[in-house]
């Protein structure tokens, strides 16, 4: 699957102040699940930027400049050479950057004499832009945007980009469409025009349903977006439930939203901000880191892929402590084992004693036999391996699950009641030796590759 790059707004002003540094929202978000980069505009003088080893993607601020006929940023006339003297100011060459060519939006209430001023200055702009950066900026990735008042236009102006050498095509103007699937049927017309060897970054795209479907999208390389900083001075607090944000308005006096425990709200209270109240431009920038790693989480969830491997432990297994995934050593769990290894993007092993466990986790050798179990036993396994499942695995996700009806009998009905989840048994029934053979088929094989090496 394909997870397009998310590269998060920041604006000029946009630091949070802390014995005398300035801190910018990446060294307040922590790790983890983060932004891919951040996205800038060149028409703001920024008071901090990202270290080299954050990625960027620089934006030549075409809104703000939406109104005038001839563009000017700083009383400069805004063409190629401005924008690559002024990405240059601003960039080191050891990042990875992504740079914008001057555009100018096109509105359909234009007169028809501006709207072909317009698309003029858009071809030239490209043209000269891409020459210009391969030789004064060669470690950026130039990206065109493909402006146009109907989708055959936008197909159009791609395709001419594209001809230009551009391999990276920027949509924008999506987000005023306000309708979902309008949005992404744009898109996708767009993406099926273009060559297999370019790709899409979208504009002012970035709700996790977005995220979703351009990681279903094969040519969306990367989207952007600032709902962070819009939502967070609007006074809205963003609490990610699953794929979803929900939205708590902060007071200014008094605290109403329950303690977050996200890493940038536990890092932003020992510097004494508060992002839950809206009373301060610290506690406001301090709501926007939080709204950020927000953001970023339930697009990770929407985005992830929510198939969940469950393999049995076995009665044979090693006489000392060891990893859950070496102890049990019988052939049919190392031709599971193998399967899980070369297909899952994420397993755990089910235990008669300890129920859902991680395959890294350390376990002492044990004897538990799952057939053994009296009634009210398998009551509280089955009671425990559902819970345990609940909190690892996002709603809606499935459970495939390789191991004996012990295993999974008593724990389908729950989980899949209410349709929060699935569960596929794909061996169920089966003898050892048919078992056997439906694993090493379904294993892909990776001999013949490392033979010719
Ligand atoms: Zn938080």
């Amino acid at each position: 699957m394909n997870t397009p790059r998310f590269f998060a707004a920041f604006g000029k002003g946009d630091f949070i102040k802390y014995q005398g540094k300035r801190l910018g929202f990446w060294d307040v978000i922590g790790s983890g699940i983060t932004p891919y980069g951040y996205i800038y505009s060149l028409a703001y003088q920024h008071a901090v930027f990202p270290d080299p080893t954050i990625p960027l993607f620089g934006d030549c601020g075409a809104w703000t400049y939406r109104k005038q006929d001839t563009p000017t940023l700083f009383q400069d006339i805004v063409d190629a050479q401005w924008a690559i003297r002024s990405y240059q100011k601003r960039l080191h060459p050891n990042q990875e950057t992504y740079v914008t060519a001057p555009d100018h939006i096109l509105f359909a209430n234009l007169s028809r004499c501006q709207r072909e001023a317009r698309r003029e200055f858009n071809w030239i702009n490209a043209h000269n832009f891409f020459k210009l950066a391969k030789t004064q900026l060669p470690h950026t990735t130039p990206v065109a945007v493909a402006h146009g008042l109907s989708i055959s236009e936008r197909i159009r102006a791609a395709l001419d980009l594209v001809e230009l050498g551009y391999k990276l095509i920027g949509l924008g103007g999506l987000a005023t469409i306000g309708n979902v699937s309008h949005a992404l049927t744009i898109i996708q017309t767009v993406a099926n025009q273009l060559p297999r060897s370019t790709s899409l970054h979208i504009f002012g795209l970035c709700a996790p349903r977005y995220a979703k479907a351009f990681a279903q999208l094969p040519r969306v390389y990367s989207f952007d977006g600032s709902t962070h900083i819009r939502e967070a001075f609007q006074g809205n607090f963003l609490q990610t439930v699953e794929d979803k944000l929900v939205r708590h308005r902060t007071e200014k006096e008094r605290i109403t939203i329950p303690l977050c425990h996200c890493y940038p709200c536990r890092h932003l209270k020992k510097l004494g901000i508060e992002p839950r109240c809206c009373n301060t431009r610290p506690n406001n920038l301090g709501r926007v880191v939080h709204n950020l790693k927000s953001l970023v989480t339930a697009q990770r969830n929407a985005q992830t892929n929510r198939q969940i491997l469950l393999i049995a432990g076995v009665a044979k297994k090693l006489n000392y402590k060891a990893p859950a995934i070496e102890l049990y050593c019988s052939p049919l769990f190392k031709a599971t084992r193998r399967y899980a290894d070369a297909t899952a993007n994420e397993f755990y092993l089910l235990s008669a004693l300890h129920g859902v466990v991680h395959p890294q986790q350390i376990l002492e050798p044990y004897e538990c036999n799952p057939y053994k179990l009296s009634p009210f036993q398998r009551r509280a396994w089955c009671n425990k391996v559902i819970n345990q499942l609940r909190a690892i695995a996002p709603l809606g996700a499935e459970f495939v699950i390789l191991g004996g009806r012990q295993y999974y009998a008593g724990i389908i009905e729950p989980l899949e009641a209410a349709q929060l989840y699935t569960v596929t048994i794909p061996l169920a029934g089966l003898a050892i030796g048919r078992k056997l053979h439906w694993l090493k088929v379904n294993t892909p094989s990776f001999r013949q590759l490392s033979l010719g090496l």
